[in-house]
């Protein structure tokens, strides 16, 4: 039996096969739902990771280097530079 507070569902149940051949059940946080942009589509090259690993994880490997990469997707980001140089 896992311990009580192994058996919130907010946990994620990983079933993990020991270099004994026995298969146990490894508990770990879930992950946080994928970035999006405010168009609503999910951004592509994001980390999804709790902020304990974000820490640990580089700035380049957390988002495309472009100009507002993590922000907005590559479509609405195309449209807002087109729509900017029209305005000068
Ligand atoms: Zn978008």
């Amino acid at each position: 039996m896992p311990r009580p507070s192994k058996k919130s569902r907010s946990l994620r149940r990983i079933h993990v096969k020991t270099p004994g051949g026995r298969t146990t059940v490894h508990y770990k946080y879930r992950k946080p739902k994928a970035a999006k942009c405010s168009c609503g589509a999910v951004l592509k090259g994001i980390v999804r990771e709790r902020p304990y690993k974000m820490k640990k994880i580089a700035k380049t490997k957390k988002r495309p280097t472009r100009p507002y990469g993590g922000v907005l997707c590559s479509r609405c980001l195309r449209k807002m530079l087109v729509e900017k140089a029209r305005n000068k």
